[in-house]
């Protein structure tokens, strides 16, 4: 299970139902409550039946055994309206929560901010939400189930059999222990063996991928390696299932202890009961009663047990994920807007993954005035993406702070606040699959252009409209137009370019595009952010010289400042990297 457990989640998962439909939820605990009962009454009242017809000698007793044959009739039919009751009650409040809990996620989505759906693991996030908001009543009603239902039932049981004989209430809840500790133990074993086989798992994912992903399949043909896959994959599948063998066969050996010491027991609690009854201490009512009501009592406990907590205990990722995604809904993020004139000041920003060891950003000190257009550049891993999140508000400085100011006034530092007025194309951004227009304005929603302008965006960034314009649907999946990495590149900038924003962060906008359309497309991109302040990523030193200024990162410092000429006369990363590259292209004749 998880770190927070399947009380704590399901207890929080209970609030948001609670705060849903109250009143729905009170009556749907009342019904559990009454459903257990039911089958207790019906034990009842079936000894009371029994009782009446042994005791049945005069007149008098015909007449009790009449009213206990109507009660005891009553007592089924109870239990089986309640069960129909209960369980359709429970379908119906579900679907009336849907809708509840999908608008608590919608609304919390509808406030991220759009350009947050451009980082994978947010979309991640989001779809692991969606699937919990489907299971999450399930899941958390299995706690009331576990406290109305089958506590109800097995409270009232064990008052009953304890008033009747204490013996015969300890031994017939004794007999369920095994059953108990195996389930356990069969638990902690497959949490064990998941998570040793999870990284198995991926490989044989991966490898089978491989072989017959769209992405791969051509490579793989081409490198001749569909063997090599093969025989990997077939190896992991196999040592996967030797452990998962290994596992049933404890398994299915201590499920065999545990029925054949279930069998002893049960037949001593029959004995018990003969023996109870033989020497008056118990009716025989109570007797017939009792021994009809032991395989109920054992297929609760089952269902419970085995079915509806390992079900739950199961499941409660999904609620985790839901209530993750829906944190902050009632207090939103406080948010700042970039504003034209403002300058932006990073002061000793900081900043390390979660699984990095060293500074992705390391004490970076920056000012960049309103309007200039900036090129980042730097090897790989420098830290140039990472700088353009901090900049945009994903990831917030472990150290040190990000202010905005006009100069002059007062600055307001936007450390944890949510930014507006930004617009961003990350390096790994997404390929929706919609129509072109669509893939466009998802970038600004609120904001009205007519076809003709996003047709000339696509014209400027050569996006090419067939037939079916704009509407073009995009991608293989819905029957649309499959693209090359280069052309949802375009798509992605042109996405950038349409939002409004006064600071346009493009991160290797063009790494897809060949050299030659690179420059034409470079342009356009700095004709776009015309008097707005722009940062650019781009690993072509031949770019940056259209940049007002550049930023040399490396190991996560800025190591150079300048512009291009200013750059090109110091003897340092810049130049180093420039006439690298410059004599490969003209090695390779591109420039
Ligand atoms: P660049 O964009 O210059 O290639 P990045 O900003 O992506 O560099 O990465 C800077 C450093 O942070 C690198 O050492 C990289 O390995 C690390 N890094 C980047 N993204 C992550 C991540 N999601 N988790 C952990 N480490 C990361
Ligand atoms: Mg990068």
């Amino acid at each position: 299970m998880n770190k927070k457990g399947f009380v704590y989640y399901n207890l929080v998962g209970l609030k948001v139902l609670f705060r849903l439909q109250r009143k729905s939820m009170c009556l749907y605990c009342i019904l559990q409550l009454i459903h257990g009962l039911s089958y207790v009454a019906q034990v009842f009242f079936l000894q009371r039946f029994y009782d009446s017809i042994t005791a049945y000698d005069s007149a008098t007793e015909q007449y009790s055994v009449v009213i206990n044959l109507i009660f005891m009739g009553l007592s089924f039919l109870l239990a089986q309206i309640m069960n129909g009751v209960a369980n359709s009650y429970g379908q119906i409040l579900n679907e009336a929560l849907q809708k509840g809990l999908h608008g608590i996620l919608y609304q919390r989505i509808s406030l991220m901010d759009s350009m947050e759906f451009e980082h994978p693991q947010k979309l991640d996030m989001i779809n692991k939400a969606v699937n919990g908001s489907q299971t999450i009543f399930w899941v958390s009603t299995a706690l009331l189930d576990i406290v109305f239902f089958y506590f109800s039932y097995f409270g009232m049981m064990s008052c009953y059999l304890f008033s009747m004989q204490p013996l015969l209430a300890v031994s017939v809840i004794l007999v369920f222990v095994p059953n108990v500790i195996s389930y356990f133990i069969h638990m902690i074993s497959f949490r064990k063996l998941e998570n040793r086989i999870a990284p198995m798992r991926r490989k044989t994912e991966s490898f089978l991928g491989y072989m017959t992903g769209k992405e791969y399949v051509k490579e793989t043909r081409h490198l001749g390696l569909y063997h090599f896959f093969c025989e990997r994959y077939e190896n992991t599948l196999r040592k996967i299932n030797e452990l998962n063998l290994k596992l049933q066969y404890k398994k299915s050996f201590i499920d065999f202890i545990v029925c054949t010491m279930t069998v002893i027991f049960y037949g001593g609690i029959v004995f018990m009961l003969y023996r109870y009854a033989v020497i008056n201490q118990i009716t025989p009512g109570a007797f017939a009663a009792v021994l009809l009501s032991l395989k109920q009592f054992y297929g609760f406990m089952y269902e419970l047990i085995e079915e509806r907590f390992a079900w739950a205990s199961q499941n409660v990722i999904s609620i985790e994920n839901y209530l993750k995604c829906i944190e902050g809904y009632h207090n939103e993020k406080e948010s700042c807007h970039y504003e034209k004139d403002m300058n932006i000041v990073l002061k000793n920003v900081c900043f390390t993954y979660p699984s990095g060891s060293k500074y992705a950003l390391d004490h970076v000190n920056l000012t960049i005035p309103y309007g200039q257009t900036i090129a980042l550049v730097g090897e790989n891993g420098s830290g140039k993406s990472t700088l353009c999140s901090v900049i945009e508000g994903l990831y917030a400085p472990c150290q040190g702070d990000i202010v905005f100011n006009i100069s002059g006034a007062k600055e307001t530092s936007v450390k944890g606040k949510k930014r507006i007025g930004i617009s961003a194309v990350f390096q790994k951004f997404v390929q929706y699959r919609m129509s072109i227009k669509d893939n466009i304005t998802i970038s600004d929603m609120g904001k009205n252009t007519s076809d003709k302008g996003i047709e000339k965006i696509c014209n400027n960034v050569d996006i090419h409209l067939d037939k079916d314009g704009i509407g073009a649907m995009l991608g293989r999946e819905f029957d649309g137009r499959e693209l090359s990495g280069g052309q949802w590149q375009r798509i992605a900038i042109a996405r950038g370019i349409y939002r409004d924003c006064n600071l346009m962060i493009m991160d290797e906008p063009t790494s897809a595009i060949d050299p030659l359309e690179e420059s034409k497309l470079f342009e356009k991109i700095h004709e776009y952010s015309g008097d707005k302040t722009a940062i650019i990523v781009t690993h072509r030193m031949a770019l940056a010289k259209l940049a007002d200024r550049v930023l040399v990162m490396k190991n996560g410092k800025i190591v150079q400042d300048g512009t291009h000429e200013q750059l090109l006369q110091e003897e340092g990363e810049y130049k180093k990297l420039y006439s690298m590259q410059m004599k490969w292209y003209m090695e390779s004749n591109v420039v």
